[in-house]
């Protein structure tokens, strides 16, 4: 299973974080080949395989891992006991303290987004598309960690993974004037007649607005639908396409 990791996070020896690509796994076309979704047709056997040869290769049990049942909300989960790898909670984000428990995003095309912070050892990942990002799901996950494990902003550190970019993603006339409306105009870009839209420029305007110093935060800044060779894209696959990850545990 082919894995990317980030110097930002790579850098801290209590963590484990990376994005996984489409590379590595056992899943026939169109999920070729390291799909780790349940839900887009994919033989549910080869998905598990799939986790296995994950969970073999960072070191921890497939039963531990939490994923989700994503629904684009701004949804927000506090791991606890009675989850595992086959109860995943309806939501759009997860955060934790606890350690040895891997926490999973999957995403074709959304930003996938690891949270960790190294004070108050917590972590966190955010399911973040066009509806989660103007939902402020990234914003509203970090204040529900300041609650939760009392984490300062200014002390995180955060990670996007590979996600479509505003060279590639087209939006039409409504959603273009709710992001003005919104106050994001800066993210969107007019070219002949057409719209794109960049979400993680409206992420990091909310990271900024939390004061999140710029050197805790990196983006990977790879277009999943400019490379869909390496990574899934749900608009340049047809929709018919796997998932990667990003996964977090705390050591
Ligand atoms: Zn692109």
């Amino acid at each position: 299973m082919k894995t990317i990791s980030s110097p930002l996070l790579s850098s801290f020896t209590d963590v484990t974080a990376v994005f996984t690509t489409r590379h590595g796994g056992i899943s026939k076309p169109p999920y070729t080949s390291a799909n780790l979704a349940f839900h887009v047709g994919d033989n549910p056997m080869d998905v598990v395989k799939n986790h296995d040869l994950l969970a073999e290769k960072l070191g921890y049990t497939r039963q531990s891992l939490i994923h989700m049942r994503q629904i684009h909300s701004d949804q927000i989960i506090l791991v606890n006991e009675t989850l595992n790898f086959d109860t995943p909670p309806e939501c759009d984000a997860l955060i934790t303290n606890r350690p040895h428990t891997p926490l999973m995003v999957m995403s074709a095309d959304c930003t996938g987004i690891l949270i960790y912070d190294p004070v108050e050892k917590a972590i966190g990942v955010v399911h973040a598309g066009r509806a989660g990002a103007l939902n402020s799901i990234l914003q509203k996950t970090i204040k529900t960690m300041e609650k939760a494990f009392g984490c300062m902003p200014n002390n995180l550190r955060i990670l996007f993974g590979p996600s479509i970019g505003g060279c590639c993603y087209e939006i039409n006339e409504m959603i273009s004037a709710e992001c003005e409306n919104k106050g994001y105009s800066n993210a969107l870009r007019r070219e002949d007649k057409k719209l794109f839209l960049d979400v993680n420029t409206i992420l990091l305007q909310q990271l900024k607005e939390m004061n999140i110093p710029l050197e805790h935060i990196e983006v990977m800044r790879e277009c999943t639908s400019c490379k869909s060779d390496e990574y899934f894209s749900y608009r340049a696959d047809n929709q018919h396409t796997g998932r990667i990850a990003g996964l977090i545990i705390l050591r």
